[in-house]
């Protein structure tokens, strides 16, 4: 193979535009320089640490408020979040959930903790996610609509729910998703983990799912330890996600009755204390993480087989992490930079295996996956911490 690029260009692209003097630049690192010490003290201090509080209903309403949708439910994390969209979206057993087999692996297991079953879909490369027309052509060819659901001919599941994921933060083509969903009698849950501060033609992504997940790990764009949550434009669904992440308690003064088997997935106010310290800063961190890109962006152009992914056409991304994609052709060069870019403490990672790829699912429905299969061998992140770019107000 001949090398297209020279892996050096490629260091020294990253280290015009990261700091120097540091043993070693993380992926994802969090950033606590606002009242997180502050909230976190006084949970400590009034004995408020547990399941409920002040914070945790202050972290709800500012999510809501920030994404606009009507409830957003604050979780242990963004699995369980997941968990709960497809539970609520109605999801037994045996039916089929399609998903992207460029995700992270939480997006597959809440469909196998209900029971069901992942059908795998291919992605585009404009977006990194969930790839549309590919997806329509696919279904006219599988699907059956029946009067009870849309039904997949090969296996003879019903296909009850899709959850596109918003890859890295970049949003996925809404619009059109929305459409083949509606036309197919599929539910549309949005996993936007990567996503906070991301919007798809000027709305927040998670607004156009019946239910959608957030998460709040260490390593995303906001964090309150480990955490997530649940949005909706549905009162009754928002109502009914409270009840069953409270272990399904009726509310009562002092008698513990419990109406179906709930979850004890709460997010408690300790975490939700970090949360609402972090939400103030968010701002802030959009625009340091875009600096950060735009930086990258520049220090990229020019180099040959090797580019930047910026935000697609109609959206606004949070650039939550960082990535670069080879060209087909130097494909194989990947290795030799991850091996140089972690050799000189620059942290960079390939894209997850893909999902069809893994024992517990390679047996699973999966459509032609070409391009995520390309995409697997060209990926790479780098280091996107919100401190790396310009104009963090370090009050
Ligand atoms: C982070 C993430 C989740 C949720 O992860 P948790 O660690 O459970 O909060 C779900 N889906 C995707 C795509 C993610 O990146």
């Amino acid at each position: 193979m001949t090398a297209i690029f020279s892996t050096q260009a490629v260091l020294n692209a990253m280290k015009s535009v990261l700091p120097q003097g540091h043993a070693f630049l993380p992926l994802h690192e969090p950033n606590f320089s606002g009242n997180e010490w502050l909230y976190v003290k006084e949970c400590l201090d009034t004995g408020w640490v547990s399941s409920v509080g002040k914070f945790v209903d202050r972290f709800e309403d500012e999510l809501a408020q920030y994404t606009k949708v009507k409830r957003a439910i604050a979780v242990v994390n963004g699995t369980a979040a997941l968990h709960v969209c497809l539970l609520l979206a109605g999801v037994k057993a045996d039916d089929e959930v399609l998903i992207p087999a460029l995700t992270f692996i939480a997006t597959a297991n809440a469909v196998s903790y209900c029971g069901a079953v992942p059908h795998f879909l291919d992605s585009e490369e404009s977006t990194l996610g969930v790839d549309p027309r590919k997806l329509a052509g696919y279904l006219e060819e599988t699907a059956e609509i029946r009067p009870s659901g849309c039904y997949n001919r090969v296996t003879g599941r019903r296909i009850k729910a899709m959850v596109p994921m918003h890859t890295f933060g970049h949003a996925v083509d809404l619009d059109p998703l929305v459409e083949v969903c509606q036309r197919f009698d599929i539910t549309l849950i949005e996993d936007a983990a990567e996503s906070l501060g991301s919007f798809y033609k000027g709305r927040h992504t998670g607004q156009r799912g019946l239910l959608s997940a957030l998460s709040f790990n260490g390593n995303k764009t906001i964090t309150t330890g480990g955490g997530g949550a649940i949005l909706t434009n549905d009162e009754e669904l928002g109502r009914q996600a409270k009840h069953i992440t409270t272990t399904a308690k009726v509310p009562h003064r002092w008698e513990f009755n419990h109406d179906m088997v709930g979850y004890n997935y709460r997010m408690p106010n300790i975490n939700a204390a970090i949360g609402c310290a972090q939400l103030e800063q968010l701002s802030g961190f959009l625009a340091a993480k875009r600096d950060l890109a735009e930086r990258y962006r520049q220090a990229f152009t020019g180099i040959p087989g090797i580019r930047f992914f910026s935000e697609p056409a109609n959206s606004r991304s949070n650039y939550w992490l960082n990535t670069l994609l080879l060209d087909e052709e130097c494909a194989g060069q990947r290795d030799a930079l991850l091996e140089a870019t972690n050799d000189a403490g620059i942290m960079t990672r390939p894209a997850w295996t893909l999902m069809h790829k893994l024992p517990m699912f390679n047996a699973c429905p999966k459509m032609d996956l070409s391009v995520a299969e390309s995409l697997e061998q060209r990926l790479l992140n780098i280091p996107s911490s919100v401190m790396l770019g310009a104009g963090l107000d370090h009050a």
